[in-house]
């Protein structure tokens, strides 16, 4: 089974139009035969997008570092849980287990799990296609940002144009899984 991989926050957000956005890609998952990996927690956007591909039937393998976020926040009704010793030995599990990245809302651990991938990706030690999804224009402003790395010489125009970005969620679901 093909499986993308969700970052995203550990918090709902202050928009509705977040977790809305996160429980459609999740649907938008299920439909196109796709399973989901995530951090395993249970709250937050996180959970919303574990909650939505169960409903619909479809699996979740959430990926934990044993005892960092405390055992309330870990979601208990997943398909499969897998407990790592460290941050890095998530990622490196996340990577492994998935076909590709979509980044949802979020703060800085979504942050930090997109650049890590991204970095990753130009140096060539991983190949996964990297999605964000942009809804209602969260994201706008990072995205001029990073416009702004390459302008500046920091960046290549062809490693910022890695990210595939899109602000609904079925779309950018099907462009990843293309
Ligand atoms: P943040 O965007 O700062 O809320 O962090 C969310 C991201 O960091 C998620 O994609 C998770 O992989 C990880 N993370 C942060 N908090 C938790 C938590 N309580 N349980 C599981 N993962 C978490």
């Amino acid at each position: 089974m093909r499986r993308l991989c969700a970052f995203c926050g550990s918090r709902v957000g202050a928009e509705p139009d977040f977790v809305a956005a996160a429980r459609s890609l999740a649907r938008s998952l299920v439909i196109n035969g796709c399973g989901l990996v995530y951090g395993g927690g249970c709250g937050g956007m996180m959970g919303a997008v574990a909650d939505a591909v169960l409903e619909a039937g479809g699996e979740v393998i959430g990926v934990v570092p044993a005892g960092l976020f405390g055992d309330e926040h870990v979601h208990t009704g997943l398909s499969e849980l897998k407990e790592v010793g460290s941050m890095a030995e998530r990622k490196a599990l996340m990577t492994e287990l998935s076909d590709g990245f979509v980044t949802l809302p979020g703060g800085l651990g979504t942050l930090d799990e997109l650049f890590e991938m991204w970095a990753y990706a130009q140096i060539g030690l991983q190949s996964h296609p990297l999605g964000l999804l942009n809804t209602a224009g969260y994201y706008d402003h990072l995205l001029a940002f990073l416009d702004n790395t390459v302008a500046n010489g920091y960046v290549e125009d062809r490693y910022r144009h890695l990210l595939i970005v899109d602000d609904h969620p079925d779309r950018l679901v099907q462009r990843l899984l293309r």
